[in-house]
């Protein structure tokens, strides 16, 4: 720990971002009670298959607390959190053996979101993550449209048809022939994911897997964005 970091602890005391206890050391991530008894999918649990010949890896279940420190560093400005979350998605990957990844992307907020919040989380997700596996971080996919909230109501192809067309390429970037690996913070019915997957493959992408930080289950509803 250097000065500068130790007095910022004097002053930001680092707290665990699920259950907000005070850390005994500023390298810890998150508690050892939380460490020990948040909802971790390990093994074939945290695998989901995607339709768009995708898989995904998820290091959560997003319920309790989990559900909570989402919320908070999405809609409550707390951006610091990514500084846990992120080596702990990186730790999912190891865990879960993801191999065959050439970069890391991320499904990107809309222009008018990201001006609206001042920070992209899955954006700053995936660079974590990269700098874990040291992976190249590359900008692959715009949002072009606003997705409206994604109701109860809504079936799966409801679901499906309300995210078509609203990621577009990032001409930046030249994917083809990659191997990538999608960032983003929470899963749940997997559309907007499938969408970016069918996105990056017609850019030419050779395969994409997912990584997110949490997934939802069939029953719980996503405060969307
Ligand atoms: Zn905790």
């Amino acid at each position: 720990m250097n000065l500068w970091s130790g007095f910022l602890d004097l002053l930001f005391p680092p707290k665990c971002p699920f259950c907000r206890a005070l850390l005994d050391r500023g390298d810890q991530m998150l508690c050892p009670r939380c460490q020990m008894t948040l909802p971790w999918l390990v093994g074939p649990s945290g695998k989901r298959t995607l339709r768009e010949h995708g898989s995904c890896y998820s290091a959560l279940s997003y319920e309790g607390l989990v559900v909570e420190a989402i919320h908070r560093y999405k809609f409550s400005g707390l951006r610091c959190y990514h500084r846990a979350f992120g080596p702990l998605m990186a730790q999912c990957a190891a865990d879960q053996r993801i191999t065959a990844v050439d970069g890391i992307t991320w499904a990107p907020l809309s222009r008018a979101r990201l001006r609206q919040r001042g920070y992209d989380q899955a954006r700053l997700l995936a660079q974590d993550v990269g700098r874990e596996l040291s992976l190249p971080v590359l900008s692959t996919l715009k949002k072009v449209r606003n997705v409206p909230p994604q109701s109860q109501r809504e079936n799966e192809g409801e679901r499906r048809r309300n995210v078509a067309g609203a990621y577009a390429p990032d001409r930046k970037t030249d994917v083809k022939g990659m191997r990538l690996l999608l960032v983003d913070d929470v899963v749940t019915s997997g559309a907007t994911l499938e969408e970016c997957i069918r996105q990056l493959k017609l850019s030419g992408a050779e395969s994409v897997q997912c990584l997110t930080l949490a997934r939802a289950g069939s029953g719980e509803k996503e405060r969307k964005n």
